[in-house]
């Protein structure tokens, strides 16, 4: 469940307009999960779906990305799933650098109150910005999907896995293969950690 900071967070994401995706929105979409989720999802930005209900990753690339949890026994309420912005792209176009950066308070902020254990991208944009966070060097998508990353945090080790944005899935069918090897990986590490 959510507690009070992440909570009210979600009010200042509502009524942000820091960027001009405000003036398009129809309603930010803020993170969604349990504070103390061992695992954080980050996907890139709100679709139609989700803007429309408020909540991440609802629609078609929603459904594939609760496929990939059951096929690894984890369970939606268990992990905190959240996006680089939180207000969608007019025509789904991708968020520019400005707004990626004028965003970028509010994921931070999530990260630092969940601290999780591992954090799996969804995605380029997410990768790249988990990338910068922890000082790593990103290569293609297609080149880090799967790898390991380990980052020493405050004492602790957190676990780093850039896999596919789901929606990747939806035209090309190989892509779900990969998707599914990657969160194989994902269930791997959490047994190790246990
Ligand atoms: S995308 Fe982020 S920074 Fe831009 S208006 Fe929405 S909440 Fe604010």
């Amino acid at each position: 469940m959510k507690e009070h900071e992440l909570q009210h967070m979600d009010e200042e994401i509502r009524e942000c307009i820091a960027c001009p995706l405000s003036d398009s929105r129809d309603g930010a979409v803020p993170g969604e999960g349990p504070e103390d989720a061992r695992v954080v999802f980050i996907g890139e930005a709100p679709g139609r779906q989700e803007e429309k209900e408020g909540r991440p990753f609802v629609g078609r690339a929603g459904s594939i990305l609760n496929e990939l949890l059951s096929s690894i026994d984890l369970a939606r309420d268990e992990v905190y799933i959240t996006n680089v912005v939180k207000c969608r792209p007019p025509d789904n176009r991708d968020p520019t650098v400005e707004e990626i950066a004028e965003c970028r308070e509010y994921l931070d902020r999530e990260i630092d109150r969940i601290a999780p254990a591992v954090i799996v991208t969804l995605g380029r944009f997410a990768m790249q910005a988990m990338f910068r966070r922890y000082g790593i060097e990103a290569g293609s998508i297609g080149e880090e999907r799967g790898t390991i990353h380990r980052v020493e945090r405050d004492g602790r080790t957190l676990t780093l896995i850039p896999v596919y944005h789901p929606a990747a899935a939806i035209y090309d069918p190989k892509k779900k293969d990969v998707l599914l090897e990657d969160f194989r990986t994902l269930r791997r590490i959490l047994d190790e950690e246990r």
